[in-house]
C-alpha cells in the first residue's frame, strides 16, 4: 500500500500538504502509507470553508441532513472490506475487532440519521407562547484518539452534522488513514465545506482548540490532554464535550459463578488489547471465590491468540504505537521491581511489532502503579476483597469515573452495588454495550458531557427560548 498517498479534505476537495508523515503498522513496524500534515494556513482554510458552508447547512431541512448522514454510512458499507483492512494495518486490531468497529461506524450513521430534537412548548396560553428549541452552534472541531479511530470519529461527525453544524475533524497522528479515506468519500456526498478532515500532529489539535471561529470542541483522548483542551478552549468560551481516560473497576460478588463469567470478564478487560477507555482495569473479586476466578481467567486467557491481525485467527493485536508500548513496558518493570506476583504474562519477547502479552497480576497493593494508573494495555490487577462496602469504597477511590461493571447472581444486590459506583456507565453481568440511543459520558476526571442518545445530540446545539406575546 506504500504507494497510496492519503489527502486532507478541505472545502470538498482532496488536498495535499507541504509536509507529510508515515503511518506505521504496529504489528510489523513497517510503513503503510504517507499522510499529509496540515499547516496552520490549511487549518484556517478548513475552518473558513466550514464557516461558509454553515450558512446553508444550518438551515437545510432536517430530513435532507438525515438523508446525507445516512448516505455517509452507506459509503462506508460499500467500501467495508477496504476499511476493515486499512484499520487492521493502521491500528493493529484483529479482523473480528476491525469488523466490529467498521460495522459500528455504519450502524451509527444509519441510526443517528433517524434522530432529531423536537421543539418543546413550555407554555401556550391565550396569546402567550413559550417555546424552547435547539439551534446549531457553528463550526465544531472534532479531535479523536487511536484506539477506535473511525468509530469514535463517526460518534462525533454524525450528530454534529445532523444538528446543523459544520465540522473540522482531526484524527490521531498514529491512526489517520481510515478517517482520511472516509473524508474523501464524504467529499462526494456532502456540500463542500460541511465536513473537513485535517491530519497532523498534536500542535494541530492545539491550534483547533484556540481557533476563534470554532464554536465547540468535541474531544476524545487522555485526561491530561483534555485538561489542556479545556484551558485553551476558554479563548472564546467554546462549548466542550470531553470523553477522557478511565480506570474502570469490576466487582465480582461472592455468588458469581467463576466458570460462567471468566470469558466475559476476560473480554471486558482485554478487548482491543485493553486499549479501550472502558476496559475493566481493576478486577475486585470476593475472597471466597478469588482463587477460582483467577484460575478460570488465566485458563481462558491461554486460549486467546495474539498476533498480526492480518491472520484471521488472531484475537488480539499489538499496542498501537511505540509510545504506548514503552509506557506499558515501564509499568511492567515497575510491577517486577515491586516484586508483584504474575499469574500470567509479564515478559515482553516481541522481535518485531509492539506486542505485550496478556498479563494478570495477583492481588497487588492498592497503591501499586498497575492499580492506580490507566494502563491502556493488557495488564490487569486482580484484587481480593472481604466485604462489599470495602469493595465499593476501593472501586470509587480514583480520580476517574468512566464506567464499571458488577458481576453476580443476586440481581437486586448487584444493582444496589452498581448504583453506588461513581461512574457514567455501569454494566451488570456484561460489559461494553453501546448504542446511538444510550447516553455515554464520564464522571470526575473521565470527562464532561455526553455522547450518543438525544442528550449527546443536544450537546451539538445551543438552546434557544422564544417567548411570544401579542400586543394588548
Ligand atoms: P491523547 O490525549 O494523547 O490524544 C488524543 C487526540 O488529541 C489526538 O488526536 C492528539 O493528536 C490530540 N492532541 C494531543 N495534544 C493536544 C493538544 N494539546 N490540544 C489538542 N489536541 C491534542 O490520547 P490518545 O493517547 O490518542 O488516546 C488514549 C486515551 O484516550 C486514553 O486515556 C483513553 O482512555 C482515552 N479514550 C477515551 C474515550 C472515551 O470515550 N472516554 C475513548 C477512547 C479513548
Amino acid at each position: 500500500m506504500t504507494n497510496i498517498r492519503f489527502a486532507l479534505s478541505i472545502d470538498g476537495q482532496n488536498v495535499q500538504a507541504e509536509e507529510s508523515a508515515w503511518a506505521i503498522n504496529p504489528a510489523t513496524e513497517q510503513k503503510i502509507a504517507e499522510f499529509p500534515l496540515a499547516s496552520r494556513q490549511q487549518l484556517d482554510e478548513a475552518v473558513a470553508a466550514a464557516k461558509r458552508a454553515f450558512v446553508g447547512w444550518s438551515v437545510a431541512n432536517i430530513s435532507d441532513r438525515q438523508e446525507l448522514v445516512k448516505a455517509l454510512g452507506d459509503a462506508i458499507l460499500e467500501n467495508k472490506e477496504e476499511f476493515v483492512q486499512l484499520l487492521i494495518s493502521e491500528q493493529g486490531k484483529g479482523r473480528a475487532g476491525a469488523e466490529w468497529e467498521i460495522g459500528g461506524a455504519i450502524y451509527w450513521c444509519h441510526e443517528i440519521a433517524k434522530q432529531s430534537l423536537e421543539e418543546e412548548v413550555v407554555k401556550r396560553e391565550g396569546d402567550e407562547e413559550i417555546v424552547t428549541r435547539y439551534t446549531p452552534i457553528g463550526v465544531v472541531g472534532g479531535i479523536t484518539p487511536w484506539n477506535f479511530p473511525l468509530l469514535l470519529a463517526i460518534w462525533k461527525i454524525a450528530p454534529a452534522l445532523l444538528a446543523g453544524n459544520t465540522m473540522v475533524l482531526k484524527p490521531s497522528p498514529f491512526t489517520p488513514l481510515c478517517t482520511l479515506r472516509f473524508g474523501e468519500l464524504a467529499n462526494k456526498i456532502l456540500p463542500p465545506g460541511v465536513l473537513n478532515i485535517v491530519s497532523g500532529g498534536n500542535e494541530l489539535g492545539q491550534w483547533m482548540t484556540e481557533h476563534p471561529d470554532i464554536g465547540k470542541i468535541s474531544f476524545t483522548g487522555s485526561t491530561s490532554t483534555g485538561k489542556r483542551v479545556m484551558q485553551s478552549a476558554s479563548v472564546n468560551l467554546k462549548r466542550l464535550t470531553l470523553e477522557l481516560g478511565g480506570n474502570d473497576p469490576a466487582i465480582v460478588l461472592p455468588d458469581a459463578d467463576p466458570k460462567t463469567i471468566a470469558k466475559d470478564l476476560f473480554w471486558a478487560s482485554f478487548a482491543n488489547s485493553a486499549q479501550f477507555c472502558v476496559a475493566c482495569k481493576r478486577l475486585y473479586i470476593h475472597e471466597s471465590i478469588y482463587d477460582e476466578v483467577a484460575r478460570e481467567l488465566v485458563a481462558y486467557a491461554k486460549t486467546v491468540k495474539m498476533g498480526n491481525g492480518e491472520d484471521s485467527s488472531v484475537d488480539l493485536g499489538p499496542l498501537q504505537n511505540k509510545m504506548q508500548y514503552d509506557k506499558v513496558k515501564d509499568l511492567l518493570q515497575d510491577c517486577k521491581d515491586r516484586g508483584l506476583n504474575f499469574l500470567l504474562g509479564g515478559d515482553v519477547e516481541s522481535a518485531s511489532g509492539y506486542f505485550i502479552p496478556v498479563t494478570i497480576i495477583d492481588n497487588p497493593p492498592d497503591d501499586s502503579r498497575c492499580v492506580v494508573e490507566e494502563a491502556f494495555g493488557p495488564v490487569l490487577p486482580l484484587l481480593k476483597y472481604k466485604d462489599i462496602d470495602e469493595a465499593v469504597a476501593r472501586a470509587n477511590d480514583t480520580e476517574f469515573g468512566l464506567a464499571a461493571s458488577v458481576w453476580g447472581k443476586d440481581l437486586t444486590l448487584a444493582e444496589k452495588v452498581a448504583r453506588r459506583i461513581e461512574a457514567g456507565t455501569v454494566w451488570i453481568n456484561h460489559a461494553h454495550q453501546f448504542s446511538p440511543a444510550i447516553a455515554f459520558g464520564g464522571h470526575k476526571t473521565s470527562g464532561l458531557g455526553i455522547e450518543n442518545s438525544l442528550h449527546g445530540l443536544a450537546e451539538y446545539s445551543n438552546m434557544q427560548t422564544v417567548l411570544r406575546k401579542s400586543h394588548a
